[in-house]
């Protein structure tokens, strides 16, 4: 084969892989942004600007190329200038499969799945060769068949990607995927008729496909429409039921709150709030992670009993039992009751796929999902290696759970909307400050971050986040201890946010009073779990149940009216919040709820559970957390029960740092907790039971895993 050909034929299949990518682009685009639900396209002109500048300089890299090559190729060869078309983008292939297998090493992808990146990419490459040497024998027909051939293949993958989801995003389908699918198929065949590549009798069968997908999809579309769930109306007035607003924030631990005794003045509002509440010094979370605890806060269940917690065979962090149908939620009891229902979420586990959704006639769970438009966005995460590209996506809430500022824009155009609907309840949940603890845009200051752990955590990326992430795993992991600078880099941040979420809150409260419903609401301030910084060398929550990690926050603001406000010192749990709501609202509380009111401080079980997340076993660092736990506190005592290791006992007044396990100690107080444990245990069936696990798929899964989300 001489030279001439050669290029001809490489030309010729990096123009297809050129349309290839420009229709996976637009794709990927569409998902993108049909998962970031609702619709907002692009959501702001900085995300657009690196959209397009990342194209732009793939473009300017491919033409500058592609000059080179037709320059060569006038000077040596005598090819016709419409095979030129074909020449841009040899590139695009190859910088493509360098990126993929750059980000697969650097997310620690499994080696399978680089396994079979490489298989994929290598085959690929095979067929190309095997197609070209085809081409330079049958006509230009044949090439055209193939290209389409290819694409539409590629359309059938992402189709299937996109509803294999689970149908995660199928409740937010809306028209704009398919125009943009639309346009990215006409713009292939647009160029191939130009090009007189696409022969016209072809080009017309390819739009009467295009035609008919879109009528697929129009059809798709409004029976999704049909079937959707109408708002409940409200069957009985009850306009003398207070509203009731309840606020959680994520990760809080009650320590670092001002209003709790914190010696930084990090919640200057709350602590106005509180001084009109009702302040809980010891209120307890069911669960030390986000979908057991409100799920125990919305049904008055342990966790062991609503079933809504990890399961027994699981691979990522995601892998989770949804909250079965059977269980009555508060805000399905305060629906049927008269109330209108809204909640407005901010976590990936609270989306309502995990169905905490229940009873809530409106519930905004958008979450910005940037997985997809990951791998829409390749060159874009190239670009992460120089720009903090990851920090301004979490910052600005297009990357995990949305920031406060999105959450109180969606609250408020709510309240805008719902004003005359009262009595109404209202849950805002702030993924604030849960990590990373990133509150500025764009990342912290790098002088910010000690220049130790600098060097040894951020060597491979600009981004904050994942400086955070390796610090915090690498602590986790048991590889390093937490030296005192890193915690005080990550204390820093963390109090950052919750400042900044207290200013959030203090908006939403300055909303409510300024549309009158703040004086007679019952509003609510809590969080569904702490935050642990090194403590018995532990990071974040979710593994164990000490103090750090289930002492939380509680205030309560009654209508004025009432005059209830003051200090409860007793421990209270917060399976406890929803029949206090019910009673003070005058609802009878149903059989089934477990928690005890507050106003019944002598029936507080302060009990807490977390199961075992199977993944961790697999992992000799993680070995430490394969445990089923259950806690309970007693008077001064605290017992952790452990199913299948060794139990913990101590004594939190003295020690509220649980430095000292009495167990052996003291076996006759170790004995009684165990004793009532043990029966709460059996009457309130708290053992794990059957699955009803949220099913993702491998490609989910991957998706996560690349995203460096599980390690
Ligand atoms: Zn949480």
């Amino acid at each position: 084969m001489d030279m001439k050909k050669v290029l001809m034929l490489s030309a010729i299949s990096c123009s297809a892989w050129l349309l290839f990518m420009l229709v996976d682009f637009i794709f990927l685009s569409a998902l993108s942004i049909t998962a970031a639900s609702y619709s907002k396209i692009f959501p702001n002109l900085f995300f657009c600007t690196l959209v397009l500048a990342s194209f732009l300089t793939m473009g300017i890299i491919s033409g500058l190329l592609a000059l080179i090559i037709y320059y060569i190729k006038e000077k040596l060869f005598a090819i016709k200038p419409s095979d030129i078309f074909y020449l841009p983008l040899f590139l695009s292939i190859s910088l493509n499969c360098v990126i993929n297998l750059y980000l697969s090493y650097r997310n620690l992808l499994m080696l399978p799945s680089l396994v079979l990146i490489t298989i994929g990419v290598l085959s690929l490459s095979v067929l190309q060769v095997i197609f070209m040497q085809l081409t330079s024998y049958f006509k230009k027909q044949l090439l055209v068949a193939v290209i389409a051939l290819s694409v539409s293949v590629e359309l059938c993958i992402n189709i299937i990607r996109y509803f294999g989801a689970g149908g995660y995003w199928l409740n937010s389908l809306t028209p704009a995927p398919v125009v943009l699918m639309a346009i990215g198929i006409s713009l292939f065949v647009f160029i191939s008729i130009y090009y007189g590549v696409m022969p016209k009798i072809i080009a017309k069968k390819y739009c009467a496909i295009v035609m008919l997908f879109l009528l697929a999809s129009v059809a798709v579309l409004s029976w999704g429409k049909a079937t959707a769930k109408p708002d409940n109306d409200s069957q009985l007035p009850a306009a003398e039921k207070p509203n009731v607003i309840l606020i959680i924030m994520d990760a809080t631990r009650v320590d670092h709150l001002s209003c709790y005794g914190y010696e930084r003045k990090t919640t200057p509002h709350i602590d106005e709030f509180a001084k009109e509440s009702v302040l809980y010094t010891k209120a307890y979370s069911a669960a030390s992670w986000t979908l057991p605890s409100i799920a125990s806060i919305l049904t008055g269940l342990y966790p062991g009993a609503h079933g809504a917690h990890r399961v027994e065979k699981a691979d990522n962090i995601f892998s989770a039992n949804k909250l079965a149908e059977d269980n009555i939620t508060l805000a399905e009891i305060l629906a049927q009751s008269g109330y209108e229902t809204a909640g407005v979420v901010s976590a990936e586990f609270l989306v309502r796929e995990y169905g905490l959704h229940q009873g809530f006639n409106y519930f905004d769970d958008t979450i910005y999902i940037y997985f997809f438009a990951l791998s829409a966005f390749r060159p874009l995460s190239f670009f992460n290696l120089f720009i903090p590209i990851a920090d301004y996506l979490w910052a600005n809430g297009l990357y995990g759970g949305r920031v406060a500022d999105q959450i109180n824009t969606s609250v408020f155009s709510w309240l805008d909307q719902n004003i005359k609907k009262a009595p109404f309840f209202l849950l805002i949940h702030y993924i604030e400050p849960h990590d990373p603890y990133l509150s500025e845009e764009l990342g912290i200051s790098k002088n910010a971050i000690p220049e130790q752990t600098r060097k040894k955590y951020a060597n491979r990326t600009v981004n904050y986040t994942e400086l955070e992430r390796s610090l915090i795993y690498s602590v986790q992991a048991g590889e390093n201890p937490l030296l005192p600078e890193e915690k005080a880099l990550l204390v820093n941040n963390y109090d950052r946010e919750i400042n900044l979420l207290d200013k959030k809150i203090d908006q939403l409260l300055t909303k409510l009073k300024e549309k009158n419903l703040y004086d007679n609401s019952l509003i609510i301030i809590t969080a569904d779990h702490g935050e642990s910084f090194g403590e018995h060398d532990l990071m974040l929550h979710g593994v164990m149940l000490y103090e750090d990690n289930i002492h939380i926050p509680l205030l309560i603001k009654y209508p004025f009216a009432e005059k209830r406000k003051g200090i409860v010192n007793e421990p209270v749990s917060l399976t406890g919040l929803a029949p206090t709501i019910l009673s003070y609202a005058k609802i009878p509380v149903p059989k089934p709820i477990q928690g005890s009111p507050f106003y019944d401080l002598a029936s507080q079980k302060i009990v807490a559970q977390n199961f075992r997340d199977p993944s961790w076993g697999k992992r000799e660092e993680f070995k430490r957390f394969d445990q089923d736990l259950i806690s309970l506190i007693d008077g001064d005592f605290k017992i952790i029960k452990s199913m299948g290791g060794e139990n913990q006992l101590y004594n939190i007044k003295i020690d509220p740092q649980e430095q000292k396990n009495l167990i052996g100690e003291n076996p006759r107080v170790a004995t009684r907790l165990l004793t009532t444990l043990d029966n709460y245990i059996r009457n309130l069936g708290l053992l794990k039971k059957k699955e009803n696990q949220l099913e993702l798929n491998q490609i989910q899964i991957q998706t996560l895993k690349g995203l460096g989300y599980v390690k």
